[in-house]
């Protein structure tokens, strides 16, 4: 019996999970329907194999397939890129769910995001602070991105006729100042539609409490740190509710399923380690950046063509 709180992506996901496979398990979640103003980028290959699994089909929720990407006014073919009509995902994965709580459950999953609600916060966790902006405008199916080592600001088609713009830095006073250099570098022209701010956790899972074996606790998605250095939460979370599914149908024992998720977590995510690895030795000018730029290429997670040349290009503009 497993108590499931927070039914964003990754929660709701994890209850798809266990509740297609026939496992006992309630979720709650303190909003009753999910309505997320920002955050639809997803990786394509991947969430279309993941959705497979509970029987969903991606093309349903798909809004727009990314065919470029820009980076501080350099332009990339992208092929593995997308945004999705997430809301609706996820409340159509929370009907599929049986709401409620046990009393006494086997253990309960943490999915409550960047609130970590049910673990509690420990002294541990650092934030990313985001600013965003929602605008009338599409310039169709390309990304525009401004980025140097605080962080970086992007342009987000949402639809055919909304788009998505914000910033994000683990420094507050820098969001602004990387807002402007993406208006500043792109001339992009808008009405806003609405506003807001946000904080997403940036420190990666292995400097994270992710397991409590006292309270009997496991995180999954953002409140376990499984989200990158670029910001990506969504594929990755579904996918730490999937390794967590599958200790679960291997194991006899609370001890047994942790164990296995702390082994299957470290051997898919160590790209996030090396990523938040190398933004951590840019921002204190090391040459040892160097050292991670090809593992980091390595995973290309969202099918950029890039070569060494434009590689060398970017770190130019971003670095100096
Ligand atoms: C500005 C911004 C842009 C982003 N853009 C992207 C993007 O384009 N692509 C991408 O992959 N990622 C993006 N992310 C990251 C991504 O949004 C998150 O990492 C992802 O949503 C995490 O999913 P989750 O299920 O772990 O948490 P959430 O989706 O945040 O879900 C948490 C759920 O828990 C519920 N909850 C919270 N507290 C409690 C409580 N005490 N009790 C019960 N329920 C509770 C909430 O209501 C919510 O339903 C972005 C983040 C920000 C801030």
């Amino acid at each position: 019996m497993i108590n499931i709180y927070g039914a964003g992506i990754s929660g709701s996901y994890l209850g798809c999970l266990l509740e297609k496979f026939g496992y006992e398990y309630r979720i709650s979640d303190k909003n009753s329907i999910y309505k997320s103003k920002c955050a639809y980028g997803f990786m394509y290959n991947e969430t279309k194999s993941l959705l497979n699994i509970i029987g969903f089909n991606i093309s349903k929720y798909l809004e727009v397939k990314i065919k470029y990407v820009n980076i501080n006014g350099i332009k990339m073919k992208v092929n593995n890129l997308c945004i999705l009509d997430k809301n609706k995902l996820v409340n159509d994965m929370r009907n599929e769910l049986k709401f409620g709580k046990f009393d006494n459950p086997s253990f309960s999953v943490d999915s409550t995001g960047t609130n970590r609600s049910i673990i509690k916060n420990n002294e541990d966790v650092s934030y990313s602070y985001t600013k965003q902006e929602k605008i009338k405008n599409s310039y169709g199916k390309e990304i525009f991105i401004y980025a140097n080592k605080f962080g970086y600001s992007w342009y987000f088609p949402i639809n055919n006729e909304y788009a998505h713009i914000g910033s994000g830095s683990y420094r507050k006073d820098k969001v602004d100042e990387l807002l402007n250099g993406l208006k500043s570098t792109y001339d992009i022209n808008y009405d806003i539609i609405c506003k807001c701010k946000k904080k997403m956790i940036s420190t990666p899972f292995n400097k994270l409490r992710y397991i409590d074996y006292n309270k009997k606790i496991i995180c999954v998605g953002e409140s376990g740190g499984f989200v990158s250095i670029f910001g990506e939460g969504n594929t990755t979370g579904m996918r730490s509710s999937l390794l967590l599914y599958r200790s679960i149908r291997n194991s006899e024992t609370f001890e047994e399923i942790c164990n296995k998720y702390m082994k299957n977590v470290n051997e898919e995510f160590s790209w996030i380690i090396d990523g938040y690895k190398f933004f951590d030795s840019l921002r204190k000018s090391s040459t040892k950046s160097f050292y991670y730029i090809p593992r980091l290429f390595e995973k290309n997670r969202c099918g950029l063509e890039v070569n060494i040349g434009i590689i060398r290009s970017l770190l130019k503009k971003i670095i100096w």
